[in-house]
């Protein structure tokens, strides 16, 4: 990797302005998955081996550069204290006398957690005097926050440019070297699996892997605009109408390789083939899990994006799960990135069995397009 990494880093009582991603669900108080937090553990566990002075920095929710304390980073310090096992303090305010005053204190090994990013104006609109006071905190800086890699934020690339030395945590080499296997990975086949609601949105990630890919699996509300695309019934299912063009032009160029629903549960929780005209589909059916499971099986590589169907609600989560399983079982490399697609693997109790479940939702699927992520250029070079 052509980016400095945070091994590469003399820490020894400085301090280490760390940009990390705890965007996690809250239920109240309460984080209802922690993922996130866990998997900036091993970079943070570093740094304090290494007696670094650690200030935290994250955003939560979308608070829009205010005050505002149902999203208060909080309760993400307590815990991040528990699965720490040691003492986390928080600073009430994201910049200024105070978190200045905290970081001051802190002794080699200990750890501050800043207040919400979001709750300043210049983190969004990546304001120069922003960026100048978070930079005034740090020695060093390290990016762990691979989930907000694609936001060119002041905490993900005014600061960079503020410091000595900008270096990439454990957590976002890890999702480079993943993601760019999935990118440039030569294994075959290679398998691709999308999802989800919208196609629009997932379009340049379609054009950019259906090159190298050998199989793509689309199942979801995206199916139906590809079904209505070849022509067949597709009742009052998800469409987007304005993408049943670029949907055709695939078809037309790539065809063979893509791989299509051929029966659907609709909202009675009834099995068909042929989608009724009145009828909403709202899973793959039984026949397309088998037929794409055979397909995940000989697969020597993996890449899922987006859930096959309504996974919220039982029973339209069995497609979901049925493809979380094939892919848990293959024994090639099996990656996942997506926001609602990684949150029902967590939910499978899945995640472990693939070789890596990405962070990122939106940064994952912008990297696997093929374009480059502000907060990975803003990284000292190597
Ligand atoms: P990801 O976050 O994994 O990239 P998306 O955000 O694109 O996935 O899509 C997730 C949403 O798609 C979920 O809310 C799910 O209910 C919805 N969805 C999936 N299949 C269908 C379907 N057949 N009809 C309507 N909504 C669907
Ligand atoms: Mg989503």
């Amino acid at each position: 990797m052509p980016k400095l990494s945070v091994n590469d880093l003399a820490v020894e009582g400085r301090l280490v302005l760390v940009r990390v991603d705890y965007n996690v669900p809250l239920d109240g108080a309460r984080i209802t998955d922690d993922a996130r937090i866990q998997a900036t553990l091993p970079t943070l566990r570093l740094l304090k081996a290494r007696g670094a002075r650690l200030v935290l920095c994250a955003h939560l929710g979308r608070p829009k550069g205010k005050v505002d304390l149902r999203y208060t980073l909080r309760p993400v310090a307590e815990h991040l204290e528990r699965l720490l096992d040691a003492n986390v303090g928080f600073s009430p305010k994201t910049v200024g006398p105070v978190a200045a005053e905290m970081a001051a204190r802190l002794a080699p090994g200990g750890v501050v957690l800043l207040e919400n990013l979001r709750f300043q104006p210049g983190e969004e609109s990546n304001d120069p005097e922003f960026s100048r006071q978070l930079a005034s905190l740090a020695d060093v800086y390290v990016d762990d926050a691979f989930g907000a890699a694609h936001r060119a934020h002041a905490s993900t690339v005014g600061v960079p440019a503020l410091v000595p030395q900008a270096a990439a945590g454990l957590l976002m080499e890890r999702e480079l070297e993943y993601l760019g296997r999935v990118l440039h990975g030569s294994e075959r086949p290679f398998v691709v699996i999308l999802g989800g609601a919208k196609i629009g949105d997932k379009l340049p990630l379609i054009a950019h892997l259906v090159p190298r890919a050998d199989h793509l699996l689309i199942g979801g509300g995206m199916a139906y605009t590809f079904l209505k695309a070849q022509g067949k019934p597709i009742g009052g299912s998800l469409l987007q109408a304005d993408f049943v063009a670029a949907a055709k032009e695939l078809l037309h160029e790539f065809g063979g390789k893509f791989v299509l629903p051929t029966d659907h549960v609709l909202e009675d929780a009834t099995v068909v083939q042929d989608i009724p005209e009145a009828a909403k589909a709202l899973d793959i059916g039984p026949a397309t899990r088998d037929a794409f499971a055979r397909i995940i099986a000989g697969a020597r590589m993996v890449f899922w994006n987006g859930p096959m169907g309504m996974f919220e609600k039982s029973p339209f989560d069995q497609g979901t799960l049925a493809v979380a399983r094939a892919v848990a079982a293959s024994t090639g490399l099996t990656v996942a990135g997506g926001g609602d697609s990684v949150a029902a693997l967590h939910a499978s109790g899945l995640a472990d069995r693939l070789s890596h479940v990405s962070t990122g939702g939106g940064a994952s699927l912008e990297f696997l397009s093929g374009d480059t992520l502000p907060g990975v250029a803003a990284l000292t070079e190597k």
